[in-house]
């Protein structure tokens, strides 16, 4: 049994410690957001954070509603922010998923939360709400408000435009801010697949983010694409509505389609080799299926539509160019920074390790390289991924050295690295997440994990 959650503390620095007091604009109240204000404020910092939705959480808060477009390509679109799924659970165990000094477990006082180990997404949402509650972030946001601009001034001062979006009254504000912290998030302008033949493919399309429960594919042939967790999900998902699913991925090194175990309509494929005018879906295996409808769920693009920036900072091909160690752009550090941007990775205590590191660099206690030094180091970097060949695009892709890129982080600010049973249980996880693909969320082999988990977060817990 647990007990209930210790608000977590939210004492500043020793005062002599400071060298800067900075005000501080930080974009979006999700996971990278709310923990970014706390370490802002922490330090010493004075900080407003801008949220265009109505409550904290960010990719969070579920919604039921899909945009307009369902392959979200139509630049006019309102758009939606989360890309959460009804059906979802967490696919990291809830011990492994939370802040360090804040644990994501379950409260028995409340018979109503969900207290499974990989929890549905309402409990993920309760922590985040619980977490900026309890270390007082809720005042500082500005709920229903877009950043709409953000434009450099001069050296630590950041012009930001924001509209508030009330009752149909909008109005835009402009401010002057010392630094920036983006907390945007990247789960919600879709990247879509390029099919050949697709012009002429009669079928619907739709994007994951544009997915939300399995009824309407009811008696339909789905294509999903995609070797994601979302297409893992979502294909079983489907799969018990659909009279057929066919998963097409490039990670699926198979020659003929392979039947799932345990469904009679699912089936596993090379990538599609081509779309025709007759609604045929070709696979590179040889197979083929008259389709309905084609599912991509092949992930999203980073995306600052409110950065001006004249492409000193830019998008290209999903690498944001050029960031100091995922964070710092050189020319512009430490004033303006970006939270959460790896992935293949463990968010919330990447982004709480990143956050300490970036108040601590804008209030002058952590010293960075020389612009030069970053710069070089960006580079050496770059080759490394060229060498490897390693596509740009999965520039931000840490997953062989998520740890060691945290404990880097830790040693910068000062913090213990990254406790040895969250790194032990992320392994144990993803090793049984294969040996068990439909069950590893209710079954596992590393309860003394999970004991040693609970064991440290008696200093957090009474
Ligand atoms: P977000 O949560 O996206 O928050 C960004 C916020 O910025 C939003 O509130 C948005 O409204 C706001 N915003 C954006 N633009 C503006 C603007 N111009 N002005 C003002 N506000 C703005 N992580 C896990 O740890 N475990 C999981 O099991 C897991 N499963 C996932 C499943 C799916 C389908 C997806 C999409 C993601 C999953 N993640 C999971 C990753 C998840 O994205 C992170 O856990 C984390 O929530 C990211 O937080 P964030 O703050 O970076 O972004």
């Amino acid at each position: 049994t647990f007990r209930t959650l210790r608000p977590t503390p939210t004492g500043l620095f020793p005062v002599r410690q400071l060298m800067f007091r900075r005000r501080i604009a930080v974009i979006g109240a999700g996971a990278a957001g709310l923990v970014a204000a706390r370490e802002l404020r922490r330090e010493g910092h004075g900080v407003v954070v801008f949220e265009r939705g109505d409550s904290v959480g960010g990719t969070w808060v579920y919604t039921p509603a899909v945009e307009s477009d369902p392959l979200s390509l139509d630049s006019n679109r309102k758009v939606v922010h989360s890309s959460l799924y009804d059906s979802l659970r967490t696919n990291l165990p809830r011990e492994c998923m939370g802040f360090s000094d804040y644990p994501f477990v379950a409260i028995t006082e409340n018979s109503d939360n969900d207290h499974r180990r990989f929890p549905g997404h309402p409990e993920v949402l309760r922590y985040l709400e619980d977490f900026s509650r309890d270390a007082d972030v809720n005042g500082m946001v500005r709920f229903r408000t877009e950043v709409v601009s953000v434009e450099m001034e001069g050296e630590g001062r950041w012009a930001v435009r924001s509209r508030k979006i009330d009752d149909g009254l909008t109005g835009d504000e402009s401010e002057v801010y010392d630094g920036i912290v983006v907390c945007n998030g990247h789960h919600t302008e879709p990247r879509v697949a390029e099919i050949p033949g697709i012009e002429i493919w009669p079928g619907k399309q739709i994007h994951s983010h544009n997915y939300r429960i399995p009824q309407p594919f009811l008696g339909q042939v789905v294509v999903v694409i995609g070797g994601s967790a979302s297409a893992v999900d979502i294909s079983r998902d489907i799969a018990g509505f659909a009279k057929e699913v066919h998963v097409a991925s490039r990670s699926h090194c198979v020659e003929n389609p392979m039947k799932q175990p345990g469904y009679d309509n699912l089936w596993l494929h090379s990538m599609i080799e081509s779309t025709n005018s007759d609604g045929t879906v070709v696979f590179q295996d040889g197979s083929s299926a008259h389709v309905d409808v084609i599912m991509h769920c092949t992930g999203y693009k980073y995306h600052f539509p409110f950065l001006k920036t004249d492409g000193i900072i830019d998008v290209d091909d999903n690498r944001v160019s050029s960031l100091y160690k995922h964070v710092f752009p050189p020319f512009f550090a430490p004033y303006i920074s970006f939270i959460g941007i790896p992935w293949k990775v463990v968010p919330f205590p990447l982004c709480e390790l990143q956050s300490k590191w970036v108040a601590g660099v804008l209030s002058g206690r952590i010293a960075l390289p020389t612009p030069e030094e970053m710069m070089e180091d960006i580079k050496s970097f770059y080759l490394e991924l060229e060498q490897a060949a390693r596509p740009r695009r999965y520039t931000h892709n840490i997953a062989d050295y998520q740890f060691d890129y945290d404990d880097w982080l830790a040693s910068q600010c000062g913090c213990p690295p990254v406790e040895e049973w969250r790194k032990q249980m992320y392994e144990a996880t993803a090793k049984n997440r294969v040996a068990r693909p439909e069950s590893y969320r209710d079954q596992w082999d590393d309860d003394d994990l999970v004991a040693a988990a609970h064991q440290d977060f008696k200093k957090f817990l009474f």
